[in-house]
């Protein structure tokens, strides 16, 4: 059931066999599994990431491309819910490990709080990056078009780019060697901004012009457009440059602090785990977007599934039928 803060004080004194960190497209899809296999779980979710801010839902088997992501999260929750499993809105801030279980520290409530500690034996990390954005003085004016047609994700809206006047804003010199492989498959027509945030190397822009990409240093004063549509880009100078489309590719932040005193391997701020889902840490999963792999829907629900099945494997023991 979804935990107001009256239920969550008879919660206290239960040990959870699962808890788990997100109820995104991974947590949700590692709970309905949990659930089926009979185990108890726990979601603690903070809401507002990654697939709430997805508009559109591309490439998924089965879904009508556009999907909403807060749709999948409705339909998802609702899902869980009815298997009986436990929900609770709320940020997960400390875990410590105390040899067979866990005791994970929940802010809940962001005015008012109160932090009550649950207990789990196994834990699922599955808790995303969410990406960082340009930031702007008048940061709505980007809200109003992240996720629509000014991008955040290669793999899935590659494909709407086609062949379109492109916007590309670009965190660091990495992020645009990157892009010289990746999105000039699917458009040529590619216009970086810098926003001034980091000099670009004369190596750098020598690449740039061979290809034709043009290159903008000066910052960005705000995105224009209407109707979650940004159609350009005014900058400080007061010069517009006229775009169909964007992508930003400005780094995430790895929403794992809470893991930190487990010292967990990491590769950049991914999570290693094994094919099973496994941290380096055993009865600790990481799962979706905050691990090494695809960020996609598809892994994160499928990492869902297999991480749900290894754990009621080891928690699994036969039943007699007499006793
Ligand atoms: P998330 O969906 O981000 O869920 C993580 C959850 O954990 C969130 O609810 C977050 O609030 C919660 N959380 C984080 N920290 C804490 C904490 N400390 N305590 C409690 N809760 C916490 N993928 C596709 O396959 N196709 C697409 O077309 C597509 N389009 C996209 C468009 C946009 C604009 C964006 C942003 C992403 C898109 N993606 C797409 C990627 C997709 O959204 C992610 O791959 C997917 O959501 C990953 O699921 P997840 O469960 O790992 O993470
Ligand atoms: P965080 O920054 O993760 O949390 C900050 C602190 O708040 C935490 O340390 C914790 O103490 C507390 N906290 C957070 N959640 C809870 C909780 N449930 N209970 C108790 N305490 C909590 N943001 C917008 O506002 N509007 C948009 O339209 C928008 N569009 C976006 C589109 C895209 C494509 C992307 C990638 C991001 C977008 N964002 C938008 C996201 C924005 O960048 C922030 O990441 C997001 O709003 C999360 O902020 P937060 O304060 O909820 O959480
Ligand atoms: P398939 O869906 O089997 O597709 C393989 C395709 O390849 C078939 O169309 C086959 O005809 C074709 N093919 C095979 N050989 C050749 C050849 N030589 N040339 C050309 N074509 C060929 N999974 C769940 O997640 N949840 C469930 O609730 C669930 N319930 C199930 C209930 C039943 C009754 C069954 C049978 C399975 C269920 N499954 C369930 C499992 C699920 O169906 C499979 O995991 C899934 O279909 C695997 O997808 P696939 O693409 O690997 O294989």
């Amino acid at each position: 059931m979804q935990l107001s803060k009256h239920e969550l004080e008879q919660r206290l004194g239960h040990v959870y066999d699962t808890l788990i960190v997100g109820g995104g497209a991974g947590g949700l899809s590692a709970g309905i599994y949990l659930q089926r296999f009979r185990l108890s779980s726990l979601i603690v979710d903070k809401g507002k990431a990654r697939s709430f801010w997805m508009q559109e839902l591309q490439n998924y088997l089965g879904l009508p491309p556009g999907t909403r992501g807060r749709e999948l999260l409705q339909h998802g929750k609702q899902h869980y819910l009815s298997l009986n499993g436990d929900l609770l809105n709320g940020y997960v801030e400390e875990v410590v490990d105390e040899g067979e279980t866990f005791a994970v520290r929940v802010k809940v409530g962001r005015q008012d709080s109160i932090y009550p500690v649950l207990r789990a034996k196994y834990l699922i990390a599955a808790s995303g990056i969410i990406d960082y954005l340009p930031h702007l003085d008048e940061m709505q004016n980007v809200y109003e078009y992240a996720g629509y047609n000014l991008h955040v994700c290669m793999v899935c809206d590659g494909y709407e780019m086609t062949d379109k006047q492109c916007g590309f804003f670009a965190g660091s010199e990495a992020s645009i060697e990157e892009m010289i492989f990746n999105l000039s498959w699917f458009t040529p027509y590619i216009t970086i901004f810098t926003h001034g945030l980091f000099p670009v190397s004369t190596k750098l822009c020598q690449i740039l012009q061979e290809y034709g990409y043009r290159l903008i240093e000066t910052p960005i004063k705000q995105f224009l457009g209407q109707n979650h549509q940004m159609t350009g880009v005014e900058l400080v100078d007061g010069s517009v440059i006229p775009l169909e489309t964007g992508l930003i590719s400005m780094g995430a932040r790895y929403h794992h602090h809470y893991l930190n005193g487990l010292n967990l391997e990491r590769k950049g701020g991914y999570l290693v785990t094994d094919r099973l889902a496994r941290t380096s840490h055993p009865r600790i999963f990481a799962i979706g977007d905050l691990k090494v792999g695809l960020n996609q829907v598809a892994v994160a629900v499928g990492d869902g599934a297999v991480s749900a099945t290894q754990i009621w494997k080891e928690l699994r023991h036969p039943r007699k039928w007499i006793e």
